[in-house]
């Protein structure tokens, strides 16, 4: 067999003895960056809620991979086989990770919101969708295609559960789902999934999770939940190889129809009649991203080999420390649906009182190579309410968000907060001005690495088709 350290099902299930010591050795640990003073410094990663970094092990399981790719499933070459075996293992390690059932379907897709989308495609006709105005723009814009009843920001985890409740309770569809998000993108709040999945199936509904922000940090199993279909993205699973997971029952997706058209999504083509495939392939058609489900898969076992009860208790000693020293500066305000005892992930969004979120988030890159983000994070209804909730309907809406995970040590989260007391005790020492909505240092003398062969010096930022004064629009 081939000298490589590929994952297989069997090893993940039951999890291996903690072999990861937490934080988890990530790419980019030792990262250096430009300060616009000149000065070169140690890169703080706080921005793992949109795209976690790369873990040391899924790296090496890619590096590994890539002498052997080639093509899965009709290659005959053995480079063919061992790719296609590990394409293979790599369904039953994510669905063993969620904890899927023996009857569920692992579809691998490009992300959460492609994952949405499929199921979105592939609701039965008449099916009407409870979600709330909280959800990312990922599990709330494709339902909008459909019948969708849009709950409000629910003050408290019991007025979700009421609310769900009087929806549920009030729809007469033959067919209904419940869509909800495991974690909030904005607040890092967790939802309460098992309460809303049992009330589901009281009323006769599926329950849809966006596992998006809680799979990373939490232990998932879809059966101890109760979740019919759950959603997630490998890149803010520390595989960001651009391949991601809808896991869910079969029989909806078996009776829609394909996702995409084309090859290995069928099982016979003549002149004039397709027949479809069934199960995953039916909504896989064309080559598939291999690697980028290897490398999933191999997040997957690692997160499980350092244990994910201790990767919470590391996030939550994290999270204490953030919090206490944001605590002590004047004028900060954390985001919240459910104030500040409700359980979250290794999220912390918040408003600066007197600071533009982008100019704040800009300095913090600019003086201090901390990076964050700024703006409404693809929830813009959620973040426009809590604006509103706390500041009155004239609030300027956006705030800051940082975020950490398995490779985050306390000692980041302190760069971040002697960062932030020196920008709101003595305000921001060099210029920015406003670049299409966002704020951009003024100058800017950060040298960029080049990242091509043969790319000008400072990097390929400009060209045809590309301005760099674009405004970077937030997907997170
Ligand atoms: N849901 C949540 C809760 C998210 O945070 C995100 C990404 N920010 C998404 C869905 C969409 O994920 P992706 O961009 O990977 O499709």
């Amino acid at each position: 067999m081939p000298n490589v350290d590929l994952p297989s099902p069997s090893s993940i299930a039951p999890a291996r003895a903690a072999s990861s010591e937490l934080p988890l050795s990530v790419i980019g640990a030792d990262l250096v960056v430009p300060l616009v003073t000149g000065e070169q410094v140690p890169y703080v990663n706080l921005d793992y809620a949109a795209s976690a970094p790369c873990l040391r092990a899924v790296h090496e399981t890619v590096t590994s991979l890539l002498p052997w790719y080639s093509s899965v499933h009709r290659g005959a070459g053995f480079a063919s086989v061992v790719m296609t075996d590990a394409y293979d293992a790599a369904r039953g390690i994510v669905a063993a990770h969620v904890g899927a059932g023996p009857d569920d379907t692992v579809v691998f897709t490009r992300n959460t919101t492609d994952a949405l989308n499929l199921l979105a495609a592939a609701l039965p006709e008449d099916t009407t969708i409870v979600t709330f105005a909280s959800e990312h723009h990922a599990n709330l814009l494709p339902w909008r295609r459909k019948r969708l009843v849009q709950l409000p920001v629910p003050v408290s985890k019991e007025d979700a559960l009421a609310r769900a409740e009087e929806a549920l309770r009030s729809l007469t569809s033959r067919h209904k789902l419940l869509a909800v998000a495991g974690a909030s993108n904005v607040t890092g709040e967790i939802w309460p999934v098992a309460e809303l999945a049992a009330l589901a199936h009281r009323y006769g509904a599926r329950i849809a999770v966006d596992a998006a922000q809680l799979a990373p940090h939490r232990a998932v199993d879809m059966a101890a939940l109760g979740a019919d279909y759950l959603a997630l993205s490998g890149h803010k699973l520390y595989a960001p190889f651009g391949a991601g997971a809808l896991v869910g029952r079969g029989d909806w997706l078996d009776a829609a129809a394909p996702y995409l058209a084309g090859g290995g999504a069928v099982r016979r083509v003549t002149l004039d009649a397709t027949e479809w495939a069934s199960g995953f392939a039916r909504h896989e058609a064309g080559t598939p991203n291999a690697v980028g489900v290897v490398a999933l898969a191999a997040a997957c076992r690692e997160l499980a080999a350092a244990g994910l009860h201790a990767l919470e208790a590391h996030e939550a000693t994290l999270h204490r420390r953030m919090t206490r020293g944001l605590e002590a500066l004047p004028d900060i305000e954390v985001l919240s649906m459910w104030g500040p005892s409700s359980a979250r992930v290794g999220i912390v969004t918040f408003v600066a009182h007197g600071w533009h979120p982008s100019k704040l988030a800009a300095a913090l890159s600019a003086e201090h190579g901390v990076g964050v983000r700024d703006g409404t994070f693809c929830a813009h209804p959620l973040v426009a309410c809590l604006a509103t909730r706390t500041r009155g309907s004239d609030a300027p809406v956006g705030a800051v968000r940082a975020s950490f995970g398995a490779g985050s040590t306390e000692a980041d989260v302190d760069r971040f907060v002697h960062a932030m007391t020196e920008l709101l005790t003595r305000g921001a020492s060099w210029r920015y001005r406003a670049a299409g909505g966002r704020y951009v240092p003024d100058p800017d003398p950060r040298v960029r690495p080049r990242l091509y062969a043969g790319a000008p010096p400072g990097g390929l930022v400009s060209g045809p088709g590309f301005s760099s004064a674009e405004p970077c629009r937030s997907l997170a």
